[in-house]
């Protein structure tokens, strides 16, 4: 292919893109294939000629349209939103033409500043902290990472370096307080040697485990296993699993508390749960080191409240994340704000603007109070990524898993300067209102209650005076009947449906259409 054939072939795969939008109404948000429908439609062995574009494009209905399923489908109410702007969608284009990598300042410094510019508006137009803004003076910043679980991983990882140092800085304080070791370490000095003292003094003090002198195996000093080994971190049950997942890869300790009803009657912390637990671990030798906040649980939309949490935590101690990945969108509207009060307390904080902030996947901010710290962390200075600015220039590889980036920031750079900042308020205002509108009428008729309060744009319901079972039944046979598609949900043992309104095409007539639909399946199911 050469230049001339990108810009034919290239624009027919707009026009693809276009026309599967426009046909939207027509399919149905869930495909019906079974595992392993490839295998019909795919050839077991790779071409051995070339193809042309026009046979190609012809299998794009059966290979990837016809068995996706349509997140953006007026009747998809499953999950949490996939957030879209066309203006993404061009923006995408445009990274992967531009196809720069922007680990380091130097390895592409238009991929690194657009991005630090535009965190600083997401800050400004979802009023969080100015000390997040990479523009701030002090050491506050903002990086776009590729997921909320990426995030929630390098929190826990930055939390875990944190505590380590101040573990071993505790330590050092103790030997320099005890006058028999200074008697014979004279030359006691920070550096290596203090880290030789640690060696000899806090870990093989004692025991009969091998020496951890040897210089071929390296111990990492902010990431030391023999430090972090009692460890404990705190989440609220209705966490995401990510975060039990960030748990075990950061090969820490958890303990999930039992969420209770807060004040918007969905579940979230406890906070009288918190301090005891603290208490209760300290007892037992555990050092507690964490917390993780949810705003939006993935569950009920429950929020944790972060005001009544970080008093606890600032008195013992605890780093403080805060994952907002769903609910952290609808900060755009001044009127959600209030579920954030207290995040100018917090160590860190993510959202995820391709949930329900309209930027396609993937876009997945995070901001944290002290980027300088984290940063030092994850610093390996291999001598091929060493560069002329790097102690003016910021580089994102220090505060992210991979090494290699594309160019998110221009989703959002075309975003908000073409489409702008009150259209995707009204996106999220109107997801609001469809999503109590839907409370209303689907317990028209007594036949359902809702579960909870709705919440942003989620309505949790199940049927009323019904077992788990026959709400389970009821979700499955919505679900194989494929005209609308929803997940369920279980919270301290009640089975409950979940209707997430995230489409930009949902208007208050899908609304209707799936409460008749969720009723027709019912009434069938459950004949009196
Ligand atoms: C979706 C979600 C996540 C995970 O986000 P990914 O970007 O898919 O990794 C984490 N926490 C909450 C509350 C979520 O809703």
């Amino acid at each position: 292919m050469d230049a001339e054939q990108l810009r034919s072939e290239g624009c027919k795969v707009i026009d693809i893109v276009a026309d599967y939008w426009e046909s939207m109404r027509k399919r149905r948000p869930l495909p019906d294939v079974k595992p392993g429908f490839m295998n019909q439609l795919v050839s077991a062995a790779p071409p051995t000629a070339p193809e042309d574009w026009k046979t190609i494009y012809e299998d794009l209905e059966k290979v990837v349209f016809n068995p996706a399923t349509h997140w953006n489908h007026p009747h998809f109410f499953a999950y949490f939103p996939a957030g879209l702007t066309y203006h993404s969608i061009m923006a995408d284009i445009l990274s992967s033409g531009l196809s720069s990598v922007g680990f380091s300042w130097m390895a592409c410094p238009a991929i690194t500043e657009l991005e630090k510019a535009m965190l600083d508006w997401v800050v400004e137009l979802m009023g969080l902290p100015e000390h997040f803004k990479n523009s701030h003076p002090g050491p506050g910043c903002g990086i776009i990472q590729s997921s909320g679980s990426d995030s929630i991983l390098i929190a826990i990882l930055t939390a875990r370096a944190a505590k380590v140092i101040r573990f071993l800085n505790s330590k050092v304080e103790e030997i320099k307080s005890s006058p028999s070791i200074f008697q014979w370490l004279p030359n006691f000095s920070l550096g290596k040697s203090l880290y030789n003292i640690l060696n000899h003094n806090v870990f093989n003090s004692n025991t009969d485990r091998p020496s951890y002198d040897s210089t071929d195996v390296i111990t990492p000093f902010y990431h030391d296993p023999r430090v972090f080994q009692n460890f404990v971190m705190y989440f609220c049950d209705q966490g995401h699993s990510s975060i039990e997942k960030g748990a075990w890869l950061a090969g820490v300790r958890y303990r999930k508390l039992k969420a209770i009803k807060g004040y918007l009657g969905n579940y979230g912390l406890d906070p009288d749960a918190l301090r005891k637990a603290v208490q209760e671990d300290r007892d037992r030798g555990y050092i507690p080191f964490m917390l993780i906040v949810t705003v939006g649980t993935t569950s009920s939309c429950g929020i944790d409240e972060i005001e009544r949490l970080t008093p606890i935590c600032k008195a013992e101690g605890l780093y403080v994340h805060v994952d907002s990945a769903y609910a952290g969108s609808y900060a755009l509207c001044e009127e959600n704000r209030y579920l954030l009060n207290g995040v100018e307390n917090v160590d860190s904080y993510n959202t995820n603007l391709h949930k329900a902030g309209m930027i396609n996947f993937d876009c997945s901010p995070m901001w944290f109070k002290n980027g300088t710290y984290a940063s030092r962390y994850y610093n390996v200075d291999a001598i091929h990524l060493a560069h002329e600015y790097q102690s003016t220039g910021t580089d994102y590889r220090h505060l992210e898993i991979p090494l290699g980036r594309r160019f998110r920031s221009l989703k959002l750079w075309f975003t908000l300067r073409n489409w702008g900042a009150d259209k995707i308020k009204d996106y999220l205002r109107g997801t609001m209102d469809i999503a109590i509108f839907f409370s209303k009428i689907i317990v028209e008729d007594q036949k359902f209650e809702l579960f909870v309060p709705p919440i942003l744009g989620l309505c949790c319901f199940r049927l009323r005076n019904h077992s788990n079972s026959d709400n389970e039944r009821l979700c499955t046979a919505i679900n194989r009947d494929r005209r609308i598609h929803i997940v369920p949900s279980t919270i301290h043992s009640i089975f409950f449906l979940r209707f997430a309104v995230g489409s930009p095409m949902t208007t208050k007539e899908d609304a209707v259409h799936a409460k008749k639909i969720i009723f027709e399946i019912a009434n069938n199911l459950f004949k009196k």
